[in-house]
């Protein structure tokens, strides 16, 4: 049988599919094919004859997070934000969700039900599973705060694996570690709180971010990680970045931290101006500023 059709009985398969569809960025080249697995037993099936083919893949949550090269993925790209997207409360803040559930539904969902403790989260574009391997924050808090275990796909197994084990810290979780291993879901612990005053807290969080934020144009959030010393828009703001543009890539005049995808920009026209940022930063701060967005199917 043919690969695809192999794959196709145990989840959605699109070929050559654009990556510019599937990043925040909207940009990148077609990958082989594009993958939603239906379920946890058809996704441990996929893994099994990426394996066996030798394939190289990755997984994608909404790709909010990544910088796709403009170059073709040979290899095939796993999705969860289809089929993975169940959640469930207990009635003391338990919440139990899979990987592929967006963190801003579920925000929302928890103050539905008056549980706080996801109000950072109310305004981050990704799913559970991102979150969970960018330890995805805001406002001071972050993923790590709430989760007590994650349930994990590795080395062929599904298990559940305990927050202490997570290695969290600012920005970073195991997962980016290894590379092979699958958040299939997590069980956080929400506390139970007054539905307005969450409401009221998600909403001028959402304000001050529209006020502050391109969210009307393709990025991928902050650029680069804040250094020890300083925040980075500071810097890219003192080195008289603001505004400005390589080929179809700027530098949001909104946000210094945000590189927006202003005119069809390629994903080397971005690399062009984060290489120019980055020297600049040094030579004049001395000051090593580290990408927050992942590149992925690069090259170099
Ligand atoms: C407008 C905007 C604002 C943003 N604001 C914030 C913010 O305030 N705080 C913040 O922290 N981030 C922010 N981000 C960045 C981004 O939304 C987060 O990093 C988010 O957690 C990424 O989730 P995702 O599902 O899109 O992951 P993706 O971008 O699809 O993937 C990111 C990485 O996670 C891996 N991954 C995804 N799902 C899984 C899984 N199930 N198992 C294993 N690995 C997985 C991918 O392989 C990749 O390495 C912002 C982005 C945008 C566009």
């Amino acid at each position: 049988m043919k690969l695809k059709e192999r794959l196709g009985a145990y989840g959605d398969v699109l070929t050559k599919e654009s990556l510019k569809k599937h990043t925040t960025f909207k940009i990148g080249g077609n990958c082989r094919y594009f993958v939603y697995p239906k379920n946890e037993l058809c996704l441990t099936q996929i893994m099994k004859i990426i394996q066996v083919e030798g394939l190289p893949y990755k997984v994608f949550g909404k790709g909010s997070n990544i910088l796709c090269s403009d170059d073709d993925f040979p290899g095939i790209v796993i999705c969860l934000d289809r089929y993975f997207t169940d959640f469930y409360f207990e009635t003391d803040g338990t919440c139990v969700v899979q990987s592929g559930t967006s963190i801003i539904l579920l925000a929302h969902e928890a103050m539905k039900r008056s549980f706080s403790g996801l109000e950072f989260a109310s305004g981050i574009p990704g799913t559970v599973g991102g979150a969970v391997f960018m330890n995805a924050g805001a406002y001071k808090s972050d993923m790590s705060q709430i989760i007590q275990e994650v349930f994990v796909y590795r080395n062929g197994i599904c298990e559940w694996i305990n927050v202490q084990d997570l290695d969290f810290s600012y920005r970073h979780s195991v997962f980016q570690q290894h590379a092979d291993w699958i958040v299939l879901g997590m069980r956080c612990q929400l506390i139970p709180g007054d539905q307005k005053e969450i409401l009221d807290l998600m909403d001028s969080r959402r304000q001050r971010r529209m006020a502050s934020q391109p969210l009307d144009r393709p990025c991928a959030g902050s650029m680069f990680r804040n250094p020890t010393q300083a925040q980075a828009w500071e810097l890219i703001e003192k080195i008289g970045f603001r505004g400005k543009s390589i080929g179809g890539a700027k530098v949001s005049e909104k946000h210094a931290n945000f590189i927006i995808n202003d005119k069809n920009a390629t994903a080397e026209d971005i690399m062009t101006l984060v290489t120019m940022i980055q020297k600049e930063v040094k030579e004049q701060f001395d000051i090593d500023l580290h990408t927050e967005v992942e590149r992925f199917n690069w090259k170099k």
